[in-house]
Order: structure tokens, then C-alpha cells, then sequence
């Protein structure tokens, strides 16, 4: 699943460094994450680390609108970081 950052961000700047896959962004008023390159932080961390660091409690929810698979987010780290050795 990819994540999704909801109105409760505080702009804070702590999760967007610390994504592996450089998904997070600041949007038009608050950090948004790119659905495409949000692999839950597979293959990187235990959990999803902007969870983590984030300060406000449930501000980074699973977006319901990109509900993937464990292999579906292998596949996407893989193509995210091994893609010339496929
Ligand atoms: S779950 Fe991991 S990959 Fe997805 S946005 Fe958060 S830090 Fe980035
Ligand atoms: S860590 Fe949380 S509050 Fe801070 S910018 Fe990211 S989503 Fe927003």
C-alpha cells in the first residue's frame, strides 16, 4: 500500500529526508506522497519510517485508493532500485 499524508501535517520537514525512495514532496500546502514510489518501505525499514518520524499521530495513513500487495511493492522496489539488473 502507499501512504498518504493528511491534513493534519504540520509541515514539519522531518518525513520528506528520510524517505528511501524520494516519494514525499511538499504539495500546494502540505507534504504529499507519490503513490508510484511509496513501496511502504519495503526492502529499507521494518516499517514505514515517515510513520515514524512523523510527530503528529496518525497523519500518514495507508491510502485506500492504492491498496498493493507485498509482491506488488517488491516489484516496485526493485524497479525503483535494480531496475538495470532486471
Ligand atoms: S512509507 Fe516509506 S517509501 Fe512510503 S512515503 Fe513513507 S518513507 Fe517513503
Ligand atoms: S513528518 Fe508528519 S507533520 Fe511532518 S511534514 Fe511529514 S507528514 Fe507532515
Amino acid at each position: 500500500m502507499a501512504l498518504l499524508i493528511t491534513k493534519k501535517c504540520i509541515n514539519c520537514d522531518m518525513c520528506e529526508p528520510e524517505c528511501p525512495n524520494d516519494a514525499i514532496y511538499m504539495g500546494d500546502e502540505i507534504y504529499e506522497i507519490d503513490p508510484n514510489r511509496c513501496t511502504e518501505c519495503i526492502g529499507h525499514y521494518d516499517k514505514p519510517t515517515c510513520q515514524s518520524v512523523c510527530p503528529i499521530n496518525n497523519t500518514i495513513i495507508i491510502d485506500p485508493a492504492h491498496i498493493e500487495s507485498q509482491d506488488q511493492l517488491w516489484d516496485k522496489f526493485v524497479l525503483l532500485h535494480h531496475a538495470d539488473k532486471i
